[in-house]
């Protein structure tokens, strides 16, 4: 089955919200194989509404709308729904009656405006909103198929999952759409893609994407009109595929958390983990503290941004820093073993670099990042040069220091592939 989602709101289009239902729409219709072929936003105007309306029903003959069901909008797009397929409207006394028993509860009364509210588009199927006053509306007709939801997101994603998905499942012929995430990091797409050969062609009729962003790149397959489970067979052993010939900058799988990932592995070596950030001013951290339950393998660290603060915090020699500059491998190096000492930790790794967009040198250009780990009697350190504005690489900074402790801790104490991780 294809649908077409129509998106309704001036909102939308001056950019003041981001069309979030339609992404939900999307999301959870490709898991009962019905395909979103096209996503149309219109202003709150009837012409428009009912031009996307009526030619997405020409097209596909299925419609998803969201917005213009409230009173505040004149309940406009029930109008021209109920126009274009030629059903008056009734008013639902019984929905009338909810509405009224809605505002009591509130030691409100409704407006004579709400009354529109329950006028119904005869042989319109109402579906009951939970969380909202406007209910949503199922029409299916000569004309089509067109369900009506309201646009607050939480109603609609209410709506959507207890009303829509049944009954559009109950239609459905059996196949779904299914997708899945292989999470790599600390390489180019362009160095993956050569990696990776010739894997579209060997992994067919599955597709696969590059999602390339700050954590790094995802890589999603996606099973299309596949039975269910064909398509988690063919996804799992095209997910193990993925994993074998793309190596080592894996790091995990669906919307697993790097930062999460990397205090399972400290909690499953036993390792606590300790960290000093001058670029980052707390970055590292702040992904770390933003799992619940860190305390138990994060010790804790030091924004050791200035000169000064590098040397009264993590123990940096004021020669050292004279010598060979702030951002570089040997004072990397120094943070790490000082705040390991300082903070009696079993592991600690140490950001200094270059965010910019100033301070940069044809030596140390902006993005220049070096990091060190130090813990089990070794210290080692590195060098990279991140891309990006100055929050980017702050950000890939933070990413990449996560990921160099998380190849530490699976080298040291290799574990079976981690599970859920999430935030
Ligand atoms: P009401 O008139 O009672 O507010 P409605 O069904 O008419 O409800 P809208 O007025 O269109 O819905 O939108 C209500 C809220 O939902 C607004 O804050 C709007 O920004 C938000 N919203 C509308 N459409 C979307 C969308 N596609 N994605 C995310 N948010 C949306």
């Amino acid at each position: 089955m294809n649908l077409e989602v129509v998106t309704i709101g001036t909102e939308l289009l001056l950019g003041f919200t981001l069309d979030t239902n339609g992404a939900g729409i999307g999301r959870a219709l490709a898991a009962l194989g019905i395909r979103v072929v096209r996503r149309t936003s219109v202003a709150d105007r009837p012409v428009e509404i009912r031009d996307a309306v009526e030619s997405a029903l020409a097209r596909t003959g299925a419609v998803i709308t969201t917005g213009g069901l409230g009173p505040t909008r004149d309940d406009i797009t029930k109008r021209i729904v109920a126009d274009l397929y030629g059903w008056p409207l009734d008013f639902d006394e019984t929905l009338w009656q909810a509405l009224v028993e809605r505002y009591r509860r509130r030691g409100r009364i409704p407006a004579e405006s709400n009354r529109s509210q329950a006028e119904v588009p005869r042989g319109a199927t109402v579906l009951p909103n939970q969380c909202g006053s406007a209910p949503g509306l199922w029409l299916d007709g000569p004309r089509g198929l067109t369900v009506m939801l309201p646009g607050v997101p939480l109603e609609m994603e209410h709506l959507l999952t207890d009303e829509v998905v049944p009954r559009l499942a109950a239609r459905g012929g059996g196949s779904v759409i299914r997708s899945r995430t292989v999470r790599v990091t600390g390489i180019p797409e362009s160095t993956l893609a050569e990696a990776l050969g010739e894997i579209e062609r060997d992994i067919a009729p599955l597709t696969l994407a590059y999602l390339p962003g700050l954590d790094g790149v995802d890589l999603r397959l996606t099973a299309w009109d596949l039975e269910p489970a064909e398509a988690d067979r063919r996804l799992a052993a095209a997910a193990a595929e993925l994993r074998v010939r793309a190596g080592e900058v894996v790091y995990g799988q669906e919307d697993e958390d790097l930062a999460a990932l990397v205090l399972d592995a400290a909690r499953r070596a036993g390792v606590r983990i300790a960290l000093a950030e001058s670029c980052t001013g707390g970055l590292l951290g702040a992904r770390l503290t933003a799992i619940p339950g860190s305390s138990d393998v994060f010790v804790g660290g030091a924004v050791t941004y200035a000169d000064t603060a590098k040397t009264a915090l993590a123990g940096v020699p004021p020669s050292l820093l004279a010598a060979r500059g702030a951002v570089s491998e040997e004072v990397a190096a120094a943070m790490a073993e000082g705040i390991l000492k300082r903070l009696d930790a079993d592991l600690a790794v140490a950001i200094t670099g270059i965010a910019g967009p100033g301070g940069g040198t044809d030596d140390k250009p902006v993005g220049t990042v070096c990091f060190a780990l130090a813990g089990g009697g070794m210290t080692a350190s590195s060098r990279s040069i991140l891309i990006g504005t100055r929050s980017e690489i702050r950000y890939r900074a933070a990413q990449a220091a996560l990921f160099l402790l998380l190849k530490r801790l699976r080298l040291s104490f290799p574990g079976p592939e981690l599970g859920r991780a999430r935030k």
